[in-house]
């Protein structure tokens, strides 16, 4: 069975014919009429069309959530489908099933059956991007395949408002999701940014703070002792609540595996399980979490449906 693979970010649309194992084939892009619908669904309905094997599901990796409640989507950077049930409309329009996951689900599966993950029955992926992700997958398979907020570790109201060693307070900052205090204001690139001006009153870059740490610049030194401070705890409890035995970390902070070894040695300790292997690792399922996972979901669904 062949899928089309589409993975929808607010800038960019990447798309690649996949099988049902997740393999992905030639990835093409194409930029994302993120605020015009019509627009919007021509370009995904051209690219369904230009494939030169008709598929027989579209597969699709989202940044946004879908609502459980109704299908209706949550996607705040691609206002042209934003409320909307896209899945449902894309679907009568192109007369193929169609499946929409969350990006951070789609990284999650893919890294539990071609990446890190396998071997594992229990597999938390998580997000270090601009902001923080994070899904859930058990057994190889998606926990919440109806959509919804599983897995999302970054949101609630629980940064530390203490951290370091000595002691620094932090402030309670208000987040896009209408919270304050949530992990995501402080943890994500743009958290450390922020972490870094609140202690040092200088504006740096994600990039350049963990540059500085690694030449063991003072200031950034700081500013990643108390970066791993605020991480760990949250971190941790969510590994003690999903069981998860491995913890794949994709995104831009992620792709420094030196920070991944130090939030490593930082969460184990403060699990009940504290295993004695590394618990959060660099990604390994390719380059295309997004495509190969959107995939796996989709073919998954569609054995569980012809059961
Ligand atoms: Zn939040």
């Amino acid at each position: 069975m062949r899928i089309l693979s589409f993975d929808i970010g607010g800038t960019n649309i990447r798309a690649a014919s996949a099988d049902v194992g997740g393999q992905t084939g030639p990835v093409g892009r194409l930029g994302t009429p993120a605020s015009d619908h019509k627009a919007f669904f021509n370009c995904l309905i051209d690219r369904i069309a230009q494939e030169p094997n008709p598929p027989e599901a579209i597969a699709i990796s989202i940044a946004g959530v879908v609502n459980p409640r109704n299908g209706t989507m949550i996607a705040a950077n691609i206002p042209a489908i934003h409320g909307t049930n896209f899945a449902e409309d894309l679907q009568q329009q192109v007369e193929l099933p169609v499946y929409v996951s969350n990006d951070a689900d789609c990284f999650a599966v893919a890294e539990a059956n071609l990446g890190a993950g396998r071997g594992h029955d229990i597999v938390f992926g998580i997000i270090l991007g601009t902001g923080v992700g994070g899904g859930l997958a058990v057994h190889g398979g998606l926990i919440n395949r109806n959509g919804g907020y599983a897995g999302e570790w970054g949101h609630g109201p629980v940064s530390p408002r203490i951290a370091g060693d000595p002691p620094v307070a932090l402030p309670s900052i208000p987040c896009g999701c209408g919270l304050s205090g949530c992990l995501d204001t402080v943890v994500g690139g743009r958290g450390l940014e922020r972490l870094h001006e609140h202690l040092h009153q200088e504006v740096r870059q994600a990039p350049d703070i963990i540059n500085g740490w690694r030449s063991k610049e003072r200031s950034a030194c700081r500013t990643m002792e108390i970066y791993l401070d605020v991480i760990s705890g949250p971190l941790a409890m969510a590994v003690n609540l999903t069981g998860a035995t491995v913890v794949p970390a994709g995104g831009g902070l992620a792709s420094a595996h030196d920070l991944l070894v130090e939030i490593d040695r930082a969460v184990r300790p403060l699990t009940l399980a504290n295993p004695d292997h590394p618990l959060v690792v660099p990604a390994a399922s390719g380059p295309e979490p997004g495509l190969s996972g959107a995939a796996l979901i989709a073919a998954q669904a569609m054995a569980q449906a012809s059961c």
